[in-house]
């Protein structure tokens, strides 16, 4: 084996990612070091519980539950503990020690980013997080490196594989959400406590470093409107498919130009919901936990990545490309490539997004009603694109089913229009309202 310079290597957690990557280190160490162009010594692995069942076995001198001299004495420290604390600190103190970092946590990422760049920026030393949005999909550095010289104009992600899954199957077997869920849970794909998949937080991470890389601005997370899927049952599927549409957790990230809230004009929006594809879109085929991301540049034209975006193995890929690149530049020398965060534009509230919308209302079977919740519409300046009605017959009234579909409408006028629809009388209830996304 070539005589290269030794790296030293500590990883904080041996869960399913971390255990993963530490096998795989162990297992391909001469083929990293030869990618690299230095040996990558595992030193230590740290985990809050020596007896804690793993999915791989570990060499046992390996694991401590002391991290302190990882911190301190290593070249590359890999964080794959998760959660906020003692992970923002750990990692703090392992840059100002010298190291450069590799993490997958998006949840610390998102919320304190800045200040960990920061830190990083200090001192020179870099941090690489490919797995943290899409987990296996090379989304991060695409977005960071090959589209540096060009403008993205728009990404539209599946990056939550539990939701894409519980939408998937309700989209297949007509089945119903809890139903759906439950299975998952059962299947491992959803956890026993589902909130941050299915209400979107998790999505909402992931478009916060998205639309942070595309677009070279720092976005926080509280920036970044969010709407999950429990909302969604077996008869808004069912209308989807009937119209053309599948439903798809979709983060989007898009550049805007709104004039009021910016003098360059330039504004970005970044935004977590259920939408309405259209099934000749690629995002409709993303079958299953399968995460994809469609990108559009204004060269580059539309780019799409897909693939696994989590499980231990899958994930542990993207961290040990990370590990290479970091000993790469570690053996290089100079200081770390900084995030790109100057172009500082604003994040505009979902007020102000423009999109297409299909809105579901149930209303009474008498005369005049059409004309009125055309009114209502053409009043609050939403445009009717399609219209279909259904009657549905009861015992003793006679209601419709009206399936609205809109021109692009500002946000903030459907809304409104919405609210005046309920209140009007003429509607007896407000059934769905959906974004359309990708037309
Ligand atoms: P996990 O299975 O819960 O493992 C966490 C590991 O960290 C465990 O080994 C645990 O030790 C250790 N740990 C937790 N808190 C600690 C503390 N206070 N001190 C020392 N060790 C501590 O997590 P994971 O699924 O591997 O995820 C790791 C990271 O990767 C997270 O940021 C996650 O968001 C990200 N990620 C995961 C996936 C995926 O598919 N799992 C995909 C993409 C990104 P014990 O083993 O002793 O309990």
């Amino acid at each position: 084996m070539t005589d290269y310079r030794r790296l030293r290597v500590a990883l904080l957690g041996a869960g399913a990612v971390g255990s993963q990557v530490a096998a795989l280190l162990l297992k391909h160490g001469d083929e990293l070091a030869d990618r690299a162009g230095a040996a990558l010594d595992l030193v230590g692995i740290s985990v809050r519980d020596l007896d804690a069942p793993r999915d791989v076995d570990l060499p046992r001198e390996l694991l401590t539950t002391d991290p302190e001299p990882l911190l301190v004495g290593s070249d590359i420290v890999i964080e794959l503990m998760g959660g906020i604390e003692p992970a923002r600190t750990s990692i703090l103190q392992a840059i100002g020690a010298g190291a450069d970092i590799v993490t997958a946590n998006k949840a610390l990422l998102a919320t304190h980013g800045p200040e960990l760049f920061e830190a990083a920026d200090q001192v020179g030393a870099s941090i690489y997080y490919e797995a943290a949005a899409a987990g296996a999909i090379p989304i991060i550095r695409p977005l960071r490196d090959s589209l540096a010289g060009d403008r993205v104009q728009r990404i539209m992600g599946i990056v939550n594989g539990t939701t894409n899954y519980i939408l998937d199957r309700m989209d297949r077997d007509g089945s119903d959400f809890a139903e759906v869920l439950a299975d998952a849970q059962a299947l491992g794909y959803a956890e026993a406590d589902p909130t941050a998949d299915v209400e979107g937080y998790d999505a909402a991470q992931k478009a916060a470093i998205l639309a942070s890389l595309a677009f070279h601005t720092a976005v926080p997370l509280n920036a970044v409107h969010r709407e999950g899927i429990t909302q969604i049952d077996a008869d808004m599927m069912d209308a989807a498919r009937k119209a053309g549409y599948v439903i798809k957790l979709l983060a989007v990230c898009e550049r805007l130009s709104d004039a009021e809230v910016s003098p360059s004009g330039e504004t970005i929006s970044v935004r977590v919901y259920p939408a309405l594809v259209p099934r000749e879109h690629p995002l409709a085929s993303v079958h299953g936990a399968n995460n994809a991301v469609f990108v559009q540049a204004e060269a580059a034209g539309d780019l799409m990545f897909y693939g696994a975006g989590a499980g231990g193995v899958q994930t542990a890929s993207a961290v040990l490309g990370d590990v290479v690149s970091a000993a790469r530049r570690h053996i290089a020398g100079g200081v770390g490539v900084g995030e790109s965060t100057r172009a500082n534009l604003p994040v505009v509230p979902i007020g102000h997004v423009t999109t297409r919308y299909q809105i579901t209302l149930e209303v009474e079977d008498r005369p005049g009603v059409l004309a009125a919740v055309a009114g209502l519409l053409s009043d609050g300046r939403v445009s009717i694109a399609t219209l279909e009605q259904t009657i549905v017959t009861g015992d003793d009234v006679h209601t419709a089913r009206l399936v609205i579909g809109t021109h692009t409408a500002r946000e903030q006028d459907l809304s409104d229009t919405v609210g005046a629809l309920s209140a009007s009388g003429v509607v007896t209830r407000v059934v769905s309202v959906l974004r359309v996304e990708g037309d």
